[in-house]
């Protein structure tokens, strides 16, 4: 491995292998600190030619790889395994933005770009570019596009994969594929750039990417609506999307029990409500015409839903600042969830009219085996997506209670899959979730993705033992 190593520093620098244990370590373990690998060593390439030449350099000495931009991942992707064979291949180094396009509204960056940086480059043009997480001040686009990542704008916007009309990746044999199209009508054959968006890695190394840009919206207004069950959240939905049509950008379910841990955990946040209600619905409206327009719409609809007897109340931002606390509100679940201690979660989607019957099947289903544990529910509702948590009754210890995640998760996920919904919406398999995927997809489905799998990448040199 001496000669494998030395090759890697002619091509990037000593500066840039890094293999002494305390500069590998920032690498080596996962953002929620539940696994630390081992590697051989940390590459860190300054161009897509040195990416190239460094998977040249695996391929012939047979080391496999892990890509890795933010190290924001939360299924464990983007770390290595115990064995210390594996290289990590930090992209961060990648971070041009490479040209901006206003009227083709494109902008074409490097696959090390963090979220934030693409934002503010494409806001600066007066341009949006919609994609937003909690993680946007690390993680990477490159990052992003191979977890096709969601968050909070999906339901105007989409996903990762329908922000982004063009790659650039390095091959499992180190060969430079230009895909950097600019095109919204392509139909040249097969969809490449699809096959990498969401490969975890696993296919090949984005090195660059064409993303979508869109108008500014003038304004957006927030409001938190309180409600009976989440039945009548989807009934919330349905009458907000006829009233508003595409100006609805966010529309996030959070349950008594979420609102409750964040006054708990985080007592200076705003508490809108004199009295709890079960269900809490956070809308976001989006104008391309003025502040008025947004508020008229959304009180308009507000009124017919309070008329209806949909919401039992509501509040709505007048202000910026209001907007932010509302939204701080739901952004701060996790984090008063991660202050209360580990809880078991899942990332879960379902069609968006059988929600409401999943959780009042699950939740009982759950307490039926796990008597007095407690749902941390919430989510992108607009998107058929949920976070649901599940943490231990009181007097158990969040440790103690972590033996049972597989239980749990057989308890979860079966009553996922029988209401023809996904274990994994957004965060992607990695090396978590692939007995879970194993167990779930069909034999032909999984047979499909092998054969991808080994027809691009038959040395198995890229990210093994993720997805598949
Ligand atoms: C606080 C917080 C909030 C989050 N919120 C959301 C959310 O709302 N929605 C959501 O979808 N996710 C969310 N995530 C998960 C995570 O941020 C996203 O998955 C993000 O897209 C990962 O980007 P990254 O650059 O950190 O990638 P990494 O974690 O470094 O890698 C993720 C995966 O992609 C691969 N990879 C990375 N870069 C490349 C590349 N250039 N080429 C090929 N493969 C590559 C890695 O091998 C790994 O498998 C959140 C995470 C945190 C910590």
């Amino acid at each position: 491995m001496m000669e494998f190593l030395t090759q890697c520093r002619g091509i990037v620098g000593d500066a840039y292998v890094l293999d002494a244990p305390a500069d590998m370590a920032p690498f080596l373990t996962d953002w929620r600190g539940r696994f630390t690998g081992k590697a051989l060593a940390v590459l860190r390439p300054g161009s897509v030619e040195q990416v190239a030449a460094l998977v040249r350099a695996c391929a012939e000495h047979r080391v496999a790889l892990v890509p890795q931009g933010g190290n924001t991942g939360l299924v464990l992707g983007s770390v290595p395994d115990a064995s210390g064979a594996q290289v990590v291949l930090s992209l961060v180094r990648l971070n041009s933005i490479r040209q901006v396009d206003p009227v083709n509204r494109t902008m074409t960056v490097d696959a090390g770009c963090i979220l934030q940086q693409i934002q503010e480059a494409a806001a600066a043009e007066g341009c949006l570019f919609p994609l937003s997480l909690a993680a946007e001040g690390s993680c990477t686009i490159g990052g992003n596009l191979s977890t096709n990542a969601g968050g909070t704008a999906v339901l105007r916007y989409g996903n990762t994969r329908e922000l982004c009309l063009g790659l650039e990746v390095v091959t499992p044999q180190g060969e430079i594929w230009s895909g950097l199209r600019g095109l919204r009508k392509d139909n040249t054959g097969y969809d490449l750039r699809d096959l990498f968006i969401g490969a975890e890695g696993t296919l090949g190394i984005i090195t660059g990417a064409v993303l979508k840009l869109y108008p500014q919206p003038k304004a957006s207004i927030t409001a938190l609506a309180a409600l009976p069950s989440p039945a009548d959240a989807l009934q919330l939905l349905v009458l907000m999307q006829d009233h508003c049509g595409s100006s609805l950008t966010g529309f996030e379910l959070m349950s008594r029990y979420c609102l409750a841990l964040v006054a708990e955990q985080f007592p200076q946040l705003p508490k809108p409500f004199a009295e709890p209600h079960p269900q809490y619905v956070l809308l976001e409206l989006s104008s391309s015409e003025s502040e008025q327009h947004a508020v008229g719409l959304l009180e308009h609809a507000i009124g017919a839903a309070l008329e209806r007897g949909v919401i039992n109340d509501a509040v709505v931002a007048t202000s910026v600042a209001q907007s932010a606390g509302l939204w701080q509100l739901r952004e701060h679940i996790p984090l008063a969830q991660a202050k209360a201690g580990k809880n078991i979660k899942h990332d879960i989607s379902l069609p968006v009219s059988r929600i409401a019957d999943f959780i009042a099947v699950t939740g009982p289903r759950l307490e039926t085996a796990f008597p007095g544990c407690q749902l941390v529910c919430f989510g992108h509702l607009g998107d058929g997506n949920l976070h649901y948590n599940v943490a231990p009754p009181v007097g158990i210890s969040n440790e103690d209670f972590l033996d049972n995640q597989d239980k749990v998760n057989r308890v979860v996920h079966d009553s996922v899959v029988s209401f023809g919904g996904s274990i994994s919406a957004e965060h992607g398999i990695g090396a978590l979730k692939r007995g879970e995927l194993a167990h779930y997809k069909s034999a032909v489905e999984l047979n499909m993705m092998r054969a991808i799998k080994a027809a691009l990448d038959p040395l198995g040199i890229m990210n093994p033992g993720k997805i598949l």
